[in-house]
């Protein structure tokens, strides 16, 4: 077996020996990247006495992993530091470590779209961050994504457009994602989610959303809640330079104006310096 790939020791300027070591462990799958449905980061601190003394470990970043999996490598781990006090444990660990995911190389977690787990027969996708989704449901979420891109795109002036497309990212950490929607749409529904019962809106739900309606009538009243369109006006600049200003003032109110002002102007598309120029600001009516 291969250790030296991807293991990343960091040095202690002053041990002259590694103080941390961290790799990445993925399951035994023969090279073949595409069944790897499993990862997991390990990250082990040595203290100076090591190894007269268990080394300080920790897992991150668990990819397809549940909560009571991650537990029980924990103690996996845990057990077989105490056993191997007095002698190196790294590679042990690594070995330990690979083979539970192999063991367990199908992922333990929830889909993060419908929040159901992954049944027998249910048709999955891992994407390149090592998240997971029914691809049922992967589909529907880049179809409503890509749809509202379109749907801002079209408001835009040509100018603002992009000039890239849509780009699919993952629901869950939003790391740039290269999928087939059209392929992923061919996916059945996910087991659990076709058994799950049909929604209905239950008293106590209605009692629940009237709480809720309550509390945020009282949030607003308090200013708790912000009204997106009278802030987008409170910032909102008038300008216009003083003839037009003259030519108005008898209908309208011309509001505070700020005279002397040294800054260019702009008047039939010219910059114009020194002119008096009349800023009028639309505050809320809050
Ligand atoms: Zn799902
Ligand atoms: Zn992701």
């Amino acid at each position: 077996m291969d250790y030296t790939n991807n293991v990343l020791c960091s040095l202690s300027v002053f041990r002259g020996c590694p103080e941390l070591i961290k790799t990445t462990i993925f399951p035994s799958t023969a090279n073949e990247v595409d069944k790897q449905y499993v990862c997991v980061t390990l990250e082990v601190k040595l203290p100076e006495e090591y190894p007269d003394c268990e080394p300080l470990v920790q897992l991150r970043n668990p990819r397809g992993l549940d909560d009571s999996t991650i537990n029980h490598l924990y103690k996996s781990i845990k057990d077989k530091c105490a056993e191997n006090v007095g002698q190196p444990v790294i590679f042990e660990l690594i070995d330990l470590i690979r083979e539970n995911l192999t063991e367990s190389n199908l992922p333990t977690c929830q889909c993060a779209v419908c929040l159901y787990g992954f049944s027998e027969g249910d048709s999955f996708t891992k994407t390149q961050c090592f998240h997971y989704f029914h691809s049922y449901c992967l589909a529907n979420h880049l179809s409503i994504t890509k749809r509202h891109f379109q749907e801002e795109q079209d408001k835009l002036p040509a100018w603002q457009k992009s000039t890239k497309g849509f780009q699919a990212t993952c629901p869950v950490c939003r790391e740039m994602i290269e999928c087939d929607i059209d392929e992923l749409k061919t996916a059945h529904p996910p087991k659990e989610l076709e058994s799950a019962q049909k929604f209905e809106v239950t008293n106590d739900l209605r009692l629940l959303q009237e709480r809720m309606r309550q509390l945020f009538s009282y949030q607003k009243s308090k200013g708790g809640i912000i009204d997106i369109e009278a802030e987008e006006n409170k910032l909102l600049l008038i300008t216009q330079s003083s003839e037009e200003t003259a030519s108005s003032e008898s209908t309208e109110d011309p509001g505070p104006s700020l005279s002397n002002l040294n800054d260019p102007v702009l008047e039939n598309g010219v910059l114009k310096k020194s002119q008096r120029c009349d800023v009028k600001m639309n505050s809320s009516d809050r």
